[in-house]
């Protein structure tokens, strides 16, 4: 199309994972926290009042900017909510990358990040994860790229690995650009990165409040970044990008810490024991710092990865298959709860047995 500039029309776009519609699915395939948000969320959704809803919300989204920062231990103004962590990555890429400019990412990670660029009409520069059986590391010399964004996601999406925070922290101060470490699971995670935030302006987290705080459905992250970068990248956002039934319930959501940490728990609890029934079915897999695994399926059964998703999907189980090079021998499974996962592993060993030959 004419009309349409030439980088979008020549796009694929961003293709999310599959959400059915209601149906009695088990749904493990966009990494969803299984548990239900803390109830103080569903009373502060109650408690907005018709005048809230009549007027403009605070465009800083203020109450949660303030929660957030007594959480991290940073002051407000370290902390900038946006709707959703996507429209982070796209603000962070618009506002330091321009049409000539390079933006690089690692390859496999978020698929979203190849998409931005391309709508931005940026060059991608890709780098390649070092793979090794299920050791992922990130290549040498990715900080000496010549890039104007540099995106790294930490715990990986898809492999679940963990990159060293040290190993973050030599890349910042070398780095010449925007450092985005995306930190979209990190709740699950033994450690995170805010000591490099902390002394590296040139940083900004992605945090999100679907994944830990399972409010996926109410599209609510943030950045955690130095104040004089966070006013950059205020700038490049929609004028009011977090609405005021969002910000009521994202603030009561950060608030309950308790409760959230306690899913946190059950879920890591439930990891463990998923990677250890999968491994008995001959699976292997990365550790995973985050809430899912990515599984190589066991060779020499004549099973594949995309059999494997199909067969789950035929019985209700939606996990995830990309055919792309390096991970299509493999499937990712968002941790569910112990009766998800039981159903999961019931059905993989029964799909296992079953002679193909
Ligand atoms: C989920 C996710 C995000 C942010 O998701 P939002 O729902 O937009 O907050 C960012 N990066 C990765 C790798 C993710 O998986």
């Amino acid at each position: 199309m004419a009309i349409i500039r030439s980088n979008v029309a020549a796009a694929a776009g961003y293709v999310p994972g599959e959400q059915p519609m209601g149906g009695d699915v088990i749904k493990l395939n966009t990494n969803e926290n299984p548990y239900s948000p803390s109830p103080r969320v569903m009373e502060a959704i109650r408690a907005v009042t018709a005048e809230q809803l009549r007027r403009y919300p605070s465009p800083s989204g203020e109450a949660f900017r303030k929660a957030a920062a007594g959480v991290h231990g940073v002051g407000a103004d370290w902390i900038l909510p946006f709707n959703g962590g996507d429209e982070l990555l796209s603000v962070a890429i618009r506002a330091a990358a321009g049409e000539t400019d390079a933006v690089a990412f690692l390859e496999p990670s978020y698929s979203l990040y190849p998409v931005l660029a391309e709508m931005n009409g940026s060059r991608k520069v890709v780098l390649s994860y070092e793979i090794e059986g299920v050791e992922w590391r990130l290549p040498r010399g990715v900080e000496e790229v010549k890039a104007s964004v540099l995106l790294v996601v930490n715990p990986n999406a898809p492999s679940g690995h963990l990159d060293p925070v040290g190993r973050l922290m030599e890349i910042a101060e070398r780095f010449k650009g925007l450092l985005v470490i995306d930190e979209a699971y990190v709740d699950f995670a033994p450690v995170n990165a805010l000591e490099v935030v902390k002394r590296f302006s040139n940083v900004v987290i992605l945090r999100t409040m679907s994944k830990g705080y399972s409010l996926a459905g109410l599209r609510f992250g943030y950045a955690i970044g130095q104040p004089t970068l966070l006013r950059e990248l205020a700038k490049v956002r929609d004028s009011y990008p977090v609405d005021a039934v969002a910000t009521a319930a994202a603030t009561a959501g950060i608030s309950d810490q308790a409760y959230a940490r306690e899913t946190w728990e059950k879920v890591k609890r439930e990891r463990a024991r998923l990677s250890g029934e999968l491994q008995k079915m001959g699976f292997v897999m990365p550790e995973s710092a985050s809430n899912f695994l990515l599984a190589t399926v066991p060779g020499g059964g004549g099973m594949t990865g995309r059999g494997v998703y199909e067969a789950m999907k035929s019985k209700g189980i939606l996990i995830r298959w990309w055919d792309l090079p390096r991970i299509s021998d493999k499937v990712r499974i968002t941790v569910g709860t112990p009766e998800q996962n039981d159903r999961l592993i019931a059905e993989l060993r029964r799909e296992l047995a079953t002679d193909r030959h």
